[in-house]
């Protein structure tokens, strides 16, 4: 049987890593692993206990509520996707919400929410065969993955294409407050003391922003294919 890989996507915000992430594990028959949901599902749980809003943040609070935070994925029947569940209770829609997206780059930067979400995103990898995004998946969770990507494209374009996805699900928001988040969130995460993003070691770039989604797909299978058959000869 052939040997399986890990594949570590990391990249700025709204770059369409879940998408491609999402699609080249259905490809392979990978497991699919999005950390970023999980980092937004603590960020609601903080949200709806009180401890975090736009103009507080009790951090003590919320790393002594860690050992109840419970968070899984379910795949949902109607549409194959893994879903995210917190506590119970499916959040995949309004972990996505603009007012969430604004506060997760905080609460990601906590070393104790991080090592409670690297310990279990490493368990979910220990099989191989998984392909996970984030930010610091290749640095971090998996530095000896078999394939790291590392994705990038103007802010304007990524800023474009999350406004779409916000216009669509319904939500009221303006262009430039989702730029200004995705601009926002990539300074924060990437000058974070603990796990800044950035570039991994042997990461290959994709700067995709001239390229279509199935240009960009047919590129990454094919390197994803060649990393495969590499540990298999
Ligand atoms: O990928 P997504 O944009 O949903 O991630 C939301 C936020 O979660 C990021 O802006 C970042 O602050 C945090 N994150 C992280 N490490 C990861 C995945 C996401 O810090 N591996």
């Amino acid at each position: 049987m052939s040997k399986k890989i890990i594949i570590a996507i990391d990249g700025y915000s709204s770059t369409g890593k879940s998408t491609v992430a999402r699609q080249l594990a259905k490809s392979l028959g990978y497991i699919y692993v999005d950390t970023g949901a999980m980092y937004r599902s603590v960020t609601l749980y903080a949200m709806q206990k009180g401890y975090i809003d736009q103009s507080h943040f009790d951090k003590e609070a919320l790393e002594k509520s860690l050992p109840l935070i419970r968070i899984r994925f379910e795949v949902n029947p109607v549409n194959g996707l893994a879903e995210v569940i917190l506590n119970g209770v499916n959040v995949e829609k309004e972990i996505r919400r603009l007012d969430v997206s604004r506060l997760v780059s905080l609460v990601a930067a906590v070393s104790l929410v991080r090592k409670k979400l690297v310990e279990q995103q490493q368990l979910m990898g220990s099989d191989k065969g998984i392909v996970m995004d984030g930010r610091d998946i290749g640095t971090v969770v998996f530095p000896d993955a078999e394939l790291k990507l590392f994705m990038t494209a103007t802010a304007k374009d990524r800023a474009e294409r999350r406004y779409k996805e916000l216009l669509d699900r319904g939500e009221q928001v303006t262009y430039e407050d989702v730029l200004k988040n995705v601009v926002n969130r990539d300074h924060i995460d990437s000058t974070r003391k603990d796990s800044p993003l950035k570039k991994a070691k042997k990461a290959i770039t994709i700067d995709n922003s001239n390229l279509t989604l199935i240009e960009q797909f047919d590129h990454i299978f094919t390197i994803a294919q060649q990393a495969i058959k590499k540990i298999n000869t």
